[in-house]
């Protein structure tokens, strides 16, 4: 005889997953001043996603657009997301220009007037499209130092592909104006893990949390967690040069000042990220 019992799409998942999840891929709480939908629910893409740069991108800033589509493609498969040049036509439009321009461009003054990004998201609300995002503005602030830059860029992206802010300090998703973010510019573990769920054929765009309780199961023992933020950025106040310290209690702390390429933990070789410069608990940089 055959098996007639109802298909049910669950997902495994751990109890911490679930929470990111909630948080950070659930609009409209109260936390969320765009308010695009009545009942707090998902936002998604549901095809393919091209991004274009305008405004004064440098090369740099075009690496990263680079590697954050490369990211999300993997965790959005089967969708894909790249990046063209033709502004015209693209779903995400990032702008890398001066903040005094931001309004312009979005059409708003409704954002934090000190933000160092901002993206715009247009989502469908009607029965049909309900949930479904269909085209971003993004704005980033082009006289920020690049590797300020380069968090602000990830961090709009990935509102862009239907992220909400995290309370975790190592998420890419802390919300902007806190204390002390963690300094790096790609996705936590967390984030990703968020991220490859909400793109999972079982989240609808639209889902409201009820749906999402009945398809997120907090049954895997472990999983992605909010990691420790092991990195740190000090800012010498001698000369308001900028370093990336390792963020631990130890008294002294190797730190460096190229801040050009991100740190991976662990540090597969401590000596070629260290540059001599050390921050100890408590008084300042000792170079
Ligand atoms: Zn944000």
């Amino acid at each position: 005889m055959r098996d007639n019992r109802a298909h049910t799409s669950i997902v495994n998942v751990s109890a911490d997953e679930k929470s990111a999840f909630i948080e950070m891929a659930i609009h409209g709480g109260p936390d969320d001043a765009s308010k695009s939908s009545a009942t707090p629910a998902v936002q998604k893409w549901n095809h393919d996603v091209t991004i274009a740069l305008k405004g004064d991108p440098n090369g740099e800033d075009l690496l990263r657009v680079h590697e954050n589509a490369a990211v999300l493609s993997k965790l959005m498969a089967p969708l894909t997301v790249a990046v063209t040049d033709k502004p015209s036509t693209a779903d995400i439009v990032v702008h890398f220009v001066d903040r005094n321009r931001f309004a312009t461009l979005l059409g708003t003054h409704k954002y934090p007037p000190d933000a160092d990004g901002v993206a715009q998201p247009r989502v469908g609300d009607d029965t049909e499209h309900g949930g479904e995002i269909r085209s971003v503005i993004v704005v980033v602030d082009k006289n920020l130092a690049q590797f300020a830059r380069n968090r602000v860029t990830t961090h709009e992206l990935l509102h862009a592909i239907g992220l909400d802010h995290s309370t975790c300090a190592s998420s890419i998703m802390y919300a902007d104006g806190t204390d002390n973010p963690s300094p790096l510019w790609s996705p936590s573990l967390l984030d990703r893990r968020v991220l490859s769920l909400l793109y999972r054929s079982e989240i609808r765009p639209g889902a409201t949390l009820a749906a999402v309780d009945k398809i997120l199961i907090p049954s895997l023992p472990t999983g992605a967690q909010c990691a420790k933020q092991l990195w740190q950025l000090v800012i010498d106040n001698t000369d308001n040069k900028s370093y990336l310290c390792e963020a631990s209690s130890e008294q002294y702390r190797p730190c460096t000042g190229n801040l050009t390429s991100e740190p991976q933990y662990p540090l597969i070789d401590p000596d070629l990220w260290f540059d001599g410069t050390y921050v100890y608990y408590e008084f300042p940089l000792r170079r």
